[in-house]
């Protein structure tokens, strides 16, 4: 598909109010573009920097239509809007990524068949719709693993450990009974991610690879570039490029894969949409995931993804947000606060990005 690019100060409507939202907007004004957030919350950090903003839920058709009314493309900056809401908007205003993406990206059942019929490799799993089920794949794969909801599970919600000592019914029940995927539990080497930018005309520009830590199941920092061996980052990349046009996405992904300790890559999860562990393009390259997204979605060309700098990024999770103003005094960091009233616990607030110069 080709489509000219969206003239200055078109609007880019972006379904989701939180900082993704936020960091779009942002990308969107010095492109020449205004942004209309449709999400459920008042004064979100989204709308504090957009120029047109609907509180509403994704749910209510009739502020839906006027939305669709008023901007001339949609994006989303959060993955579980309802399939429902993206189909009703596609029959008034294109629509970025479309349904197949979302869709996919929804379930963990749908994903991990995807990945597997593309060629990639995944952590063993089963799908698990009944007690009797997660007993069958825990015989199966093994008393080594991870139930996790099909649906609506982030930052290791909506999860549950199994060892041999697990009693599977707590397990199941801890759940909420809810539609799962069982899978072998990796021990892996790392964690690495791979962002990219998709274009209408299908171009990508696919940005490097960082290594990710996670503390409680949240990101903790993202670095670039990654110590792994430049052949497992290409292939990584190659990985994310086979999704991507599987998906015939437009806009940004994130793929996010672990790297055993004898160097297969194995595909986790995907997000479609800006992630986290791409905040550190916005210090460490001339286009951020941000501007790639606004570009991609508006039919501009992609930007070069080089990294010009090495980055450590870095989360500020609830209390941290308190030592924004102390980290700030290096001259080498990059803050990025995200406009939240109440730090509360678990909460991302805002990141750093550390630009690493050479000595
Ligand atoms: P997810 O919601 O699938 O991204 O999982 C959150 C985090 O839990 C991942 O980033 C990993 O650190 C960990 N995790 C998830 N699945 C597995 C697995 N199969 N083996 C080992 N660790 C996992």
């Amino acid at each position: 598909m080709t489509q000219a690019p969206l003239p200055p100060n078109a609007v880019i409507g972006i379904l989701g109010d939180g900082q993704l939202g936020r960091m779009m907007a942002l990308a969107a004004a010095p492109l020449g573009y205004a942004v209309h957030v449709f999400g459920p919350s008042p004064h979100s950090p989204a709308a504090q920097v957009s120029a047109f903003n609907t509180v509403a839920e994704y749910t209510d058709q009739d502020a839906l239509a006027r939305f669709a009314d008023h901007v001339d493309v949609v994006t989303l900056e959060f993955e579980n809007v309802p399939v429902t809401c993206l189909d009703f908007l596609s029959q008034h205003v294109p629509v970025h990524p479309g349904l197949k993406a979302l869709s996919t990206a929804q379930d963990r059942l749908l994903e991990k068949t995807f990945f597997v019929e593309h060629g990639l490799e995944v952590p063993p799993f089963a799908a698990v719709k009944s007690l009797e089920d997660l007993q069958t794949a825990v015989n199966q794969i093994g008393a080594d693993g991870v139930l996790k909801t099909a649906r609506f599970g982030y930052d290791g919600k909506g999860q549950v450990r199994i060892t041999p000592n697990t009693s599977l019914p707590d397990a199941w029940n801890s759940l909420g009974q809810a539609s799962a995927t069982y899978e072998a539990f990796v021990p892996f080497e790392r964690e690495i991610s791979v962002v990219l930018a998709r274009g209408l005309d299908g171009n990508t520009a696919v940005f490097d690879c960082a290594d990710n830590v996670h503390r409680h199941h949240i990101l903790h920092t993202s670095t670039v570039p990654s110590t792994i061996s430049d052949h497992v980052v290409e292939n990584a990349q190659r990985m994310a490029e086979v999704i991507a046009s599987g998906l015939d996405y437009v806009g940004v992904m994130a793929v996010e894969l672990f790297v055993t300790t004898d160097h297969r890559l194995l595909v986790n999860e995907i997000a479609p949409r800006p992630h986290n562990s791409g905040h550190w393009t916005m210090d460490g390259c001339l286009h951020s995931q941000f501007s790639q997204a606004i570009r991609a979605v508006a039919g501009l060309p992609l930007g070069i993804p080089a990294r010009h700098s090495d980055v450590i990024m870095t989360n500020l999770i609830g209390d941290d947000v308190f030592e924004a103003a102390q980290l700030a005094q290096d001259p080498d960091v990059c803050l990025h606060l995200y406009g939240k009233a109440d730090a509360k616990p678990g909460r991302k607030m805002g990141h750093i990005n550390r630009v690493v110069r050479p000595s």
